[in-house]
């Protein structure tokens, strides 16, 4: 495969936000592939409960299955441990012999990636796509990476994507308190979350 894309996210739950930045990207530079790729343990949320990964996984199942260029890998998962994207990279790297890797962020995700393990590193490996997310400003984005070479930042490209003010946390809250959850995510998802009851109390 010539081109891969990759989405790393905890998606506890994946939500319209993920699904919707991963088709714009898919779209925008034509890419044969958008994998999912739920992470083990991500490194900044050590301190938070977070749901097991077989639900996590299996949500992200629901929610790619009716598009075709979508498809999730547990690569991160089977790794265990804390989950570092250069580490996943270089086994994508391996696994597919793909000439060019494509990394969806959203833009709070890019606005940190000079803190990720090897960031110089993994910046010369992939191309990162930063979607823009409500809340967050991608104009920071030159002074958070003022310590890199400039050809390294050119390689994180800002995509403006229609906005979605949605995340995990105020899902899991609103589960929590009772309120509803419908159209912020798939239906399959909506009712996985039930069925499993799943954050109904702490996280
Ligand atoms: P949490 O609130 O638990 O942090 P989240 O909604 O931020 O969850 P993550 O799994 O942390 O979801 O995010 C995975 C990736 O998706 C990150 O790069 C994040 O920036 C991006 N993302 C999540 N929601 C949106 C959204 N609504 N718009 C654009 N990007 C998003
Ligand atoms: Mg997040």
């Amino acid at each position: 495969m010539q081109k891969i894309c990759l989405m790393g996210g905890t998606f506890d739950p994946i939500h319209y936000g993920h699904l919707v930045v991963a088709e714009e990207v898919r779209q925008k530079f034509n890419l044969p592939k958008v994998l999912f790729i739920p992470a083990a343990r991500p490194p900044h949320k050590t301190d938070q409960d977070i749901t097991d990964a077989t639900h996590r996984v299996n949500m992200v199942r629901l929610a790619v299955a009716s598009n075709p260029y979508f498809a999730v890998s547990t690569l991160e998962v089977a790794r265990q441990g804390l989950s570092y994207t250069i580490d996943t990279v270089r086994q994508i790297k391996q696994l597919y012999q793909t000439e060019k890797i494509y990394f969806i962020t959203g833009a709070d995700a890019v606005l940190q990636i000079i803190n990720w393990k090897e960031a110089a590193q993994l910046l010369s490996m992939c191309t990162f796509i930063a979607a823009t997310r409500p809340g967050y400003n991608l104009n920071n984005l030159q002074s958070s990476l003022a310590s890199l070479p400039q050809d390294i930042i050119e390689r994180i490209l800002p995509l403006e994507v229609p906005a979605l003010s949605i995340s995990s946390s105020d899902i899991r809250q609103r589960v929590r308190e009772g309120r509803s959850i419908k159209y912020l995510l798939p239906e399959a998802v909506e009712a996985y979350i039930f069925k499993n009851r799943l954050y109904t109390c702490h996280n």
